[in-house]
């Protein structure tokens, strides 16, 4: 048995909505997916919100080329650095040249950085999009990225 989670984050990686936007936000995301229970989780660092077992192909944003895992693991590796936090600097994409952050890579299966999300366990609903994302785009103040993991 797997667990299945609806996650939001916001789309400008580390941005965090105000307190009462942040509350707002959870409110309406609980009322419109209906799931087990919502968590929120703030951190002072910047971290990896992934898809788990949804995870799928990573493809350069600028020419579609697909990127090698293991290139991809090592760039993770070395934003993380030390600090352990994510920085998302820009990095050359060995394809075409472009120069992109991890964040801004097409996830194939969307993935992305965070210091703020929501999850959602279990949701009846799952699909976040049109009047939905809209309305908790709107709760969040900021434009927001769906993601669905399954563990
Ligand atoms: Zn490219």
């Amino acid at each position: 048995m797997s667990d299945h989670y609806l996650i939001l984050i916001p789309e400008k990686a580390g941005h965090v909505p105000a307190e009462e936007m942040r509350a707002h936000v959870q409110e309406k995301f609980r009322a419109i997916t209906q799931p087990l229970k919502v968590e929120a989780e703030l951190t002072e660092f910047v971290r990896f919100e992934h898809a788990g077992g949804n995870t799928g192909r990573i493809f350069c944003p600028d020419c579609g080329t697909e990127l090698n895992y293991a290139w991809w693991g090592e760039r993770m590796d070395q934003d993380f650095g030390e600090e352990k936090s994510f920085k998302l600097n820009p990095v050359v994409l060995p394809c075409c040249g472009a120069k992109r952050g991890l964040h801004d890579l097409k996830y194939e299966s969307p993935q992305g950085f965070a210091r703020f999300s929501l999850s959602a366990l279990e949701p009846e609903m799952w699909e976040i999009q049109g009047q939905p994302l809209i309305d908790l785009e709107t709760a969040a103040g900021c434009k927001l990225r769906v993601i669905f993991r399954r563990i």
